[in-house]
């Protein structure tokens, strides 16, 4: 019989926190995320063979049953948790959909990790995206581990990355593994701080775990390995240059320990694992609004990071992802919304994948829970068990797509503007208004279109109000302020509105456009949009 989650005894949360890490993978599409997903759950055992999580189109099939439920029903906008395990501790991976689907939740996970892997194609380099997910998290405080991935491909020499890194992210690398032999031709690696040579043998197909040979730095002399001799050279370089790890810049955020890896074929992974376990923060006590830490160990309380409406209108169904900030969640427990502060009975607390069970009984600071029924829950609401806790909203972030969206149908202009205010509550779009627009016709304004494709679904579907867009021909946001508002406005093809969060956005065309308007006028207030 499954055990019970009221009378389950729970373990102590600060020490089930300490044995936690809750992070994110941040990368461009192709990088190597979904297979590098994969690798990293084949090696903690929670898959039996690789090809089996992210089912994409000609591999496997997903082992989660709502990301396929969703699949059918055309749109996922999940970004769902895998727990994994490592040397006995647990880590949580949450996903950063980063496709076709790339969106503010891409962003908004980023606010539920501590710590973020870097993952590079060693060929492409840093690439938008990328850059884009690490200027949030460089925001935000994240430290970040870096893989170099496709090490197996012909790619870029090692220390023209490292300088790509330094240059474009202002982190200093300080890689742990440094690879023996050029890109393309991955005999193995040198293991910085052992000074071991690591040869790797790949499955057959990459269906299972590469097998891994060590040697001592003598062994490896004489060995004859191409290569090496120009690895342990370099690697002595980077020591001179002050490259080693050091934990403690990595949690500041102004180191970026580097690894390199060959996903596909399970190469370099199992040092990953071990980089998050070692070095990667536990969770740490949050601070609430008024700057004070919840202890891990007082009551139980959590935030909430994704909302996600069912897209069939027949099931009301909405989940919310809560990260649990402090003491324990149990299945079936009631907790306080603190916006409310109204009850909310978290029956049904869902799977996050990777784990043998369906429903999640117990979680500890870290940890991520779907909750379902949840439509009294928005983005950025704090559940908690007394004493009361509210958290920090989530941030914003900066839109790149603009639109305006009106009723198709004009008699239908109540229902529409009802799912408009909804769907603003729940952070699916951004919505900005001026007076020159009017009130009744906000401009709505995402990181990603995708956002308004579900707009646009869930107007028509939920709400029976279908829009009817017109794109505005903005790409860039910046910050402003009253005083610069009147002058910008004045600035052909410059708009300046207001956001739900009271925040004034000046749009313009695309940066160019914000640097000729920065250079022929001075002393307007317009700061870059990260986060809120
Ligand atoms: P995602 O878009 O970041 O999730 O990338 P995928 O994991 O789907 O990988 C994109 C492509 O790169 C796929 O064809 C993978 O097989 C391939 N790939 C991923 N990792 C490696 C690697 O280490 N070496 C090589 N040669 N190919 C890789």
């Amino acid at each position: 019989m499954p055990p019970d989650p009221h009378t389950e005894n729970a373990a102590d949360p600060a020490q089930e926190a300490a044995r936690r890490r809750t992070f994110a993978i941040i990368s461009h599409p192709d990088a190597g995320k979904s297979t590098l997903t994969e690798s990293l759950a084949l090696h903690c055992g929670a898959v039996q063979e690789a090809g089996h999580i992210h089912g994409k189109g000609d591999r496997g099939s997903t082992v989660s049953d709502w990301m396929s439920m969703e699949q059918e029903r055309g749109i996922s906008v999940t970004s769902a948790s895998m727990q994994l395990e490592h040397r006995g501790t647990i880590l949580n991976l949450l996903d950063t959909p980063g496709h076709a689907d790339f969106s503010e939740d891409t962003y908004r996970v980023l606010a539920a990790v501590d710590a973020a892997v870097m993952l590079v194609d060693a060929a492409k380099g840093l690439e938008p995206q990328t850059m884009k997910l690490f200027a949030v998290c460089r925001h935000r405080g994240i430290p970040i581990i870096t893989v170099i991935n496709k090490w197996d491909r012909p790619g870029r020499e090692a220390l023209e990355l490292m300088d790509e890194i330094r240059e474009q992210t202002g982190l200093e690398p300080t890689p742990l593994t440094w690879p023996v032999g050029i890109a393309g031709e991955f005999g193995g690696f040198l293991d910085r701080r052992s000074g071991e040579l690591v040869t790797v043998e790949p499955s057959a197909g990459g269906r299972h775990l590469a097998r891994e040979q060590i040697r001592t730095p003598d062994e490896a002399a004489g060995a004859d390995v191409d290569g090496w001799e120009q690895s342990v050279e370099e690697s002595e370089l980077l020591s001179a240059s002050g490259a080693d790890l050091d934990r403690e810049t990595f949690q500041e955020g102004i180191t970026s320990p580097v690894l390199f890896a060959a996903a596909v074929r399970h190469i370099g992974v199992p040092r990953i694992l071990d980089a998050l376990v070692e070095l990667a923060p536990s969770p740490a006590p949050r601070p609430d609004v008024a700057g004070r830490d919840r202890a891990l160990d007082e009551p139980f309380s959590a935030f909430t990071f994704k909302v996600q409406a069912g897209m069939d209108p027949a099931h009301r169904d909405r989940l919310a992802f809560i990260r649990v900030c402090s003491g324990v969640f149990r299945r079936g427990m009631t907790a306080t919304t603190a916006r409310t502060g109204k009850p909310f009975a978290m029956k049904y607390a869902h799977l996050s994948f990777g784990r043998d069970r369906d429903l999640t009984d117990l979680a500890y600071p870290g940890d991520v829970v779907g909750l379902v029924n949840a439509s009294a829950l928005t983005i950025g609401d704090t559940l908690y068990e007394a004493p009361p806790v509210e958290f920090p909203g989530l941030p914003r972030f900066a839109p790149e797509h603009f639109a305006v969206a009106t009723p198709a149908d004009r008699g239908r202009t109540k229902q529409f503007r009802r799912g408009m205010e909804q769907l603003e509550s729940e952070g699916v779009v951004q919505v900005l208004r001026s007076e020159r627009r009017g009130e009744e016709i906000p401009v709505l304004a995402a990181v990603g279109t995708m956002q308004f494709d579900v707009v646009e679904h869930r107007l028509t579907h939920e709400f029976r109000s279908a829009p009817r867009w017109e794109t505005l021909p903005y790409g860039i946001a910046r910050r402003t302020d009253e005083e610069s508002a009147a002058a910008l406005e004045a600035i052909g093809g410059v708009e300046v509105l207001r956001r739900g969060d009271g925040e004034l956005l000046a749009l313009f065309r695309d940066r160019w456009h914000v640097r000729g308007v920065e250079r022929t006028r001075e002393g307007l207030t317009l700061e870059p949009l990260v986060a809120a």
